[in-house]
């Protein structure tokens, strides 16, 4: 599509986070039967149930602006999870592995930060404020969760 208007532009961010989110949950049940920690294992479980959320509430931001989320792929996400596919099947001993794991989550995380920072700072820019509110509830869960694998990260 065409990206003319500020407006152009938020439907195209919200297209990629919708690939990109979707993208996610196909890949983190791999994560967490990948790792052999735990602890990592049950957050990548609980941030697979967080994103299902967040598909769903991009759905409803979509809706609220009259547009489809569907149409676009998002190739930095597509990047990101093939690097932590490398990880998962190159054969690192288990601390390596976990290390690599998380490193590879805390990509996406800071990349779905940088997005929906973007993509609510748009909203906000157009007065879409039900739209900021809804982008924003993400945005707090995203952060949430990197924080989350810093802290494991660091309890190794
Ligand atoms: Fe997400
Ligand atoms: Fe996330």
């Amino acid at each position: 599509m065409k990206i003319k208007t500020l407006e152009d532009l938020l439907t195209d961010e919200l297209k990629d986070l919708y690939s990109a989110e979707n993208q996610i949950t196909k890949a983190l049940p791999k994560m967490a039967r990948t790792t052999r920690s735990r602890e990592l294992r049950s957050a990548f479980e609980e941030h697979l149930r967080q994103t299902e959320n967040q598909v769903t509430r991009l759905e409803k931001v979509c809706d609220e602006l009259g547009i489809s989320p569907k149409g676009k792929k998002c190739v930095g996400m597509e990047g990101l999870l093939e690097e932590g596919k490398e990880i998962m099947s190159n054969g690192a001993d288990p601390s390596a592995l976990e290390a690599g794991l998380i490193g590879a989550a805390h990509n996406v995380e800071h990349s779905e930060i940088a997005a929906y920072g973007t993509a609510s700072a748009h909203a906000r820019q157009l007065g879409f404020n039900s739209v900021v509110q809804l982008l924003d509830q993400t945005l707090e869960a995203e952060k949430m969760t990197a924080e989350k694998f810093t802290k494991i990260a660091e309890n190794k």
